[in-house]
C-alpha cells in the first residue's frame, strides 16, 4: 500500500459526500463514521526452525446494523489498522448496495504468506481464529477469503472454530472448500461479478464487447478470473500484470495459457512467462494503456493523483477494494472516464458468500448453475439501480452507489435507534 494515503480518510470523505446529498444531518449519520468494534491480537506461532514469531492481527466490525458483520481476512505484509478499518467499512456499503442482509467487517494479519510454509500458515490461522473466536460466528461476524488467503485457510478457520465449540459450525466462514460446505461457484464469484459488471457498463454505454479491449492489474483470484471470463466473453485482453510486472500484446493475450503457467507451480510469476509477440511492461505502464476497460484488481491506491491524469482507459471497473484515491477520482471524473466503483464491481464474491451461508444454515446445496443465475440477477439489479440514480442525480457511479448504500445503512441504524 502507498502509505501516503489513508484509505479510511478516503471512506469518510466519500460517505460525507453521499450523506450531504441525501440531506442527513451530521448526527443522523455520525455513528457510521466509526467501526463498531476493533480487536487487535498478537498471534504467537512456532516456526518450522523452532523459533517463535509473533504476528499482529486484526478483526474489525464496522457495522452490524443490517445484519452480521461480513468480510474477508487479508494476509499481507502491509496490513495495518487504517487499511482494515477501510476494508471493513467498504464491506458494509458493498453488502448494502447489493442489498444482502449483512453489515461489514474485515480482518488481517501482518505477514507475507509467500514466505511461510504450509505448516506455519496453518498454525498462524488456527491461533488467530482462536483469538478472534469470541467475536465471530454465523450470527455475529462471518470471515471469508481476501488477498493472501484462500479456501484452504477458510477450511482451517471452520475446523478451529468447530473444535472450540465442540460441534461442526459450517456457517462461521465462507469461501470454504466444497467438501467442507463451500458453495459451488464461490471461487470464481468475484471475477464473475467483475465480468458481469463490465458487460453491464459496456451495454449502458452502447459498446460491443467484441470491439472492446481490456487491461487487468493483478493476477490473484480476482484478476485472473476476471481476465479469463472477459476473454471468454470475446473482449480482447491486451495486458495483465502481477507483482513481477506485466505482459502486453495488442492482438490479445492467451489468458488460459497464462493462467495455466501461473498455477503450474507455487511462486510462478509473469516475468517467467516467455512467448513470442509479448512485450513486458511495468504495472505503471499497464494502468496507463489506451484500452476500453481497465480492471485494477490488486491493492488500494493504485490510481492516485500522480497517475490519474495519464489514465487513457474509457472505463475503469474496480476489481480491487479502494484502488482509486479520492483525488484521483475527481481527476478521472473531469476527464470523463467512467469508474464503476469497487463496492458494486467486486461484490460478486460476497454475494456468493451469502449464498454459501444460506446453504450452510439450511443444510442444502445449490448447483453451480443456480448460484451463477442468482448472482447475475443480483449484480444486474444492483448495476441498474446505481446507473439509474447516477443518471437521475447527475453524479458519478461511485456517488450513486454510495447514495443507495449509505441510505440503507443509515436508515437501518436509525430505525433500530440508539440503545439504551
Ligand atoms: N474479500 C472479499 C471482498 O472484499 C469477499 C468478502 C466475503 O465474501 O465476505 O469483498
Amino acid at each position: 500500500m502507498n502509505s501516503k494515503y489513508n484509505p479510511y480518510d478516503n471512506v469518510l470523505s466519500v460517505v460525507a459526500n453521499a450523506a450531504g446529498i441525501l440531506g442527513y444531518s451530521k448526527s443522523e449519520y455520525e455513528a457510521i463514521n466509526y467501526p463498531e468494534r476493533e480487536l487487535k491480537v498478537a498471534v504467537p506461532v512456532k516456526m518450522d526452525d523452532g523459533s517463535v514469531q509473533v504476528f499482529e492481527g486484526y478483526r474489525i466490525q464496522h457495522s452490524t446494523s443490517r445484519g452480521p458483520a461480513k468480510g474477508g481476512i487479508r494476509y499481507h505484509q502491509n496490513v495495518n489498522l487504517d487499511e482494515v478499518k477501510a476494508l471493513a467499512a467498504w464491506m458494509t456499503f458493498k453488502c448494502a448496495v447489493v442489498n444482502i442482509p449483512y453489515g461489514g467487517g474485515k480482518g488481517g494479519i501482518v505477514c507475507d504468506p509467500t514466505k511461510l510454509s504450509v505448516g506455519e500458515l496453518r498454525r498462524l490461522t488456527r491461533r488467530f481464529t482462536a483469538m478472534i473466536a469470541p467475536i465471530i460466528g454465523p450470527d455475529q461476524d462471518i470471515p471469508a477469503p481476501d488477498v493472501g488467503t484462500n479456501a484452504t485457510v477458510m477450511g482451517w478457520i471452520m475446523d478451529t472454530y468447530s473444535m472450540l465449540k465442540g460441534h461442526c459450525v459450517h456457517g462461521v466462514v465462507t469461501g470454504k472448500p466444497i467438501e467442507l460446505g463451500g458453495a459451488l461457484g464461490r471461487g470464481e464469484a468475484t471475477g464473475r461479478g467483475v465480468m458481469l459488471t463490465t458487460l453491464n457498463i459496456l451495454k449502458a454505454m452502447k459498446q460491443t464487447p467484441s470491439d472492446a479491449t481490456a487491461a487487468v492489474q493483478g493476477m490473484g483470484n480476482v484478476g485472473s478470473v476476471s481476465a479469463k471470463l472477459l476473454h471468454q466473453q470475446g473482449i480482447r485482453v491486451v495486458a495483465v500484470s502481477d507483482v513481477s510486472g506485466g505482459l502486453y500484446c495488442a492482438d490479445g493475450l492467451d489468458i488460459p495459457d497464462i493462467i495455466s503457467y501461473l498455477s503450474a507451480k507455487r511462486g510462478n510469476t509473469l516475468d517467467g512467462y516467455k512467448r513470442e509477440g509479448i512485450r513486458f511492461i511495468t504495472n505503471e505502464e499497464l494502468l496507463e494503456l489506451d484500452v476500453t476497460v481497465l480492471v485494477p484488481a490488486a491493492l488500494e491506491n493504485q490510481i492516485n493523483e500522480t497517475n490519474a491524469d495519464k489514465i487513457r482507459a474509457k472505463i475503469i471497473v474496480e476489481g480491487a477494494n479502494g484502488p482509486t484515491t479520492v483525488e484521483a477520482d475527481e481527476i478521472l471524473n473531469k476527464k470523463g472516464i467512467v469508474v464503476v466503483p469497487d463496492i458494486l464491481a467486486n461484490a460478486g464474491g460476497v454475494v456468493v458468500s451469502y449464498f454459501e451461508w444460506v446453504q450452510n444454515i439450511q443444510s442444502v446445496s445449490w448447483s453451480e448453475e443456480h448460484v451463477n443465475e442468482q448472482l447475475k440477477e443480483i449484480m444486474d439489479r444492483a448495476f441498474d439501480s446505481v446507473w439509474d440514480i447516477s443518471q437521475e442525480k447527475h453524479t458519478s457511479l461511485r456517488t450513486g452507489a454510495y447514495l443507495i448504500a449509505v441510505k440503507r445503512v443509515v436508515d437501518a441504524k436509525n430505525m433500530r435507534g440508539i440503545w439504551p
